[in-house]
């Protein structure tokens, strides 16, 4: 990264003048945070106690039978505290809000993952916290509005443009020029001006600096490939820089491929067709966007994968040929799970299933000296109405009894 937080042409910070001063302190928090051995184990402490660090690397036994191949690991992101990687991101935001003394929390949410994550780091640092939430996407996500209310954050619809995620972002930014000097906003993946996506993917790099261990301890050598899901990009970022610097292990991130990269009903920004250089909410990278920079409306059956942008340092390891990337379809996606589900008893979430199945497409054509690891970044609990609906499961009709109405994705 240069100093002007570009990786490659991708990221830079393109910021209103209001915001300059607090993106300063940010960065000088955040250089500062990283030079000091005692923050970092501060860290580690409060993800061994609050949440399940380290997370187990489980040998797939019969996965691995199965496809006859390649040994598969599966990193236990899942096992974190609310169900996914996101509460290393969000607790490693939260040792620095407290470093800069600052006392209210914002950030924005989609399916409502990210805000729970927040919403729970804030009340066990005791920071005043507000969500921002399309009004579309809370009701579709009631229960995760529950919870953060519950857990003392207040959440406020965003009722502009397609009143979902990217109008969420949009709102929080708003807030944040507003009360720039009170406030911090927890971004919630390796995306947006600099710092965030170097700030982000540091704290996620906990996934892959145990897993470099793990694969180590467990196979007695580094992995041939590791695959890793791409919303954003953190969960991905975190697992891969473990294995960043061994030009020998193969690194594969999978995007939404939707109802087919040819449909235009996809999330896939570094493998498809569709996408291409712009800047946007702070930063350049590749968005799925039309010639006159208008945002394409995504689709995956994975909220959390569907989002117009990703990290530009994804963007440049792609460039650059040390990421490859590939898609999954949403099809896909449901007999990855259900193999997943039946052969191990893991449930993996829709985003980490598109990882599962690309893991599954290439396991067979490696030996069984050959250890491939999937990065499992969440739980599939919360998947639970979506998955009985693709399976066409006769509980499904049940569920839309006890939600009281007809869940519409
Ligand atoms: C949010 C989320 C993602 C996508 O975010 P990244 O920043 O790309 O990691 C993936 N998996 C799960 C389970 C999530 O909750």
């Amino acid at each position: 990264m240069n100093k002007d937080g570009f990786f490659g042409k991708w990221g830079g910070a393109f910021i209103p003048e209001i915001l300059h001063e607090t993106f300063e302190q940010l960065k000088s928090s955040f250089k500062e945070a990283k030079e000091d051995p005692d923050f970092w184990q501060q860290y580690l402490d409060i993800m061994s106690t609050y949440s399940c660090r380290p997370t187990p690397l489980t040998f797939a036994e019969n996965l691995t039978r199965h496809f006859g191949g390649a040994k598969i690991y599966i990193k236990r992101e899942d096992l974190n505290h609310t169900g996914a990687h996101k509460a290393n991101n969000v607790m490693g935001q939260g040792l620095l809000v407290k470093r800069m003394g600052k006392k209210r929390v914002i950030a924005e949410t989609g399916a409502g993952q990210h805000g729970v994550a927040t919403a729970t780091m804030a009340a066990k640092f005791g920071l005043e916290c507000t969500i921002y939430m399309g009004e579309v996407d809370m009701l579709r996500q009631r229960p995760n509005v529950f919870w953060m209310e519950k857990m003392g954050a207040t959440v406020v619809p965003v009722k502009d443009g397609s009143k979902t995620l990217k109008d969420a972002i949009n709102e929080a930014f708003r807030d944040w020029v507003t009360n720039v000097d009170s406030t911090h906003y927890v971004l919630g993946t390796a995306c947006g001006p600099a710092p965030f996506p170097e700030m982000v993917s540091w704290f996620q790099s906990i996934i892959g600096t145990e897993a470099q261990q793990q694969i180590l301890a467990q196979h007695g050598k580094p992995p041939a490939r590791v695959y890793a899901c791409v919303g954003g990009g953190s969960n991905a970022m975190g697992i891969f820089q473990g294995f960043l610097d061994n030009n020998a292990v193969e690194l594969v991130g999978v995007e939404a491929g939707g109802k087919g990269i040819a449909t235009g009903h996809h999330a896939a920004r570094l493998c498809g067709v569709d996408a291409s250089p712009g800047v946007a909410q702070g930063y350049k990278t590749m968005f799925l966007q039309n010639d006159d920079g208008q945002m394409l409306e995504t689709h995956s059956v994975a909220a959390g994968l569907d989002y117009v942008g990703v990290s530009p340092i994804l963007a440049d390891l792609a460039e650059k040929k040390r990421v490859r990337f590939a898609s999954a379809t949403d099809d896909e996606v449901m007999q990855a799970l259900d193999l997943t589900m039946r052969m191990e008893g893991i449930i993996p979430a829709l985003e980490s299933a598109h990882g599962f199945v690309q893991a599954f497409k290439e396991a067979p054509l490696l030996g069984p000296d050959d250890a491939i690891i999937i990065n499992q970044s969440g739980r599939g609990d919360k998947d639970i109405f979506t998955i009985a609906h693709a399976f066409n499961d006769p509980s499904w009709k049940e569920f839309i009894i006890a939600r009281g109405k007809e869940y519409d994705k």
